[in-house]
């Protein structure tokens, strides 16, 4: 009896396979714009301060004035690890990946993944652009709305 023949390796390695997101009121419009392909961040009307992640009051002056806005969806790699190991299910054959907080040109630092490039490519500084991934519905999700849904994360720019 011979061993059964191994499986040819994949050419690409499959993107971690992201869970629909805990929506709640105050983060529905973030996740229902990224379901469009848009980053919506917050901004106060009393002060201005920009901000991530979604509140119901602004973090720096407690305004309740909160208004929503489809930001640029650029920034810079403000710092990342790579990841080597993870034995989730849906990340295990996604390493190594790379995790990232992505400082935003509207100034909220964003904590996600940076795809489109090896991991040993991304470097602090690095030049970086939104790109969203859909998730697929969860029949179990408390999640009250329909609406597609999608994870952003960042590819070089
Ligand atoms: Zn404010």
């Amino acid at each position: 009896m011979t061993a059964p023949a191994s499986p040819a390796k994949p050419t690409k390695k499959p993107d971690p396979q992201y869970k629909r997101p805990a929506v709640d009121w105050e983060s529905r419009a973030y996740w229902e714009g990224a379901g469009r392909g848009e980053l919506v961040l917050q901004r106060c009307r009393a002060c201005g301060v920009v901000q991530h992640r979604p509140r119901g009051v602004c973090a720096s002056c407690l305004s309740g004035e909160i208004e929503h806005f489809v930001a640029s969806g650029l920034g810079r790699v403000y710092t990342f690890s790579i990841v080597r190991q993870n034995q989730m299910p849906e990340f295990r054959d996604a390493v190594p990946y790379v995790v990232a907080y992505v400082a935003l040109d509207e100034g909220p630092q964003l904590l996600t993944n940076i795809v489109g490039c090896e991991p040993s490519a991304v470097s602090i500084g690095m030049r970086v652009r939104v790109d969203f991934v859909p998730v697929p519905a969860d029949p179990r999700a408390a999640t009250p709305i329909d609406a597609p849904l999608a994870v952003p994360r960042f590819v070089p720019a």
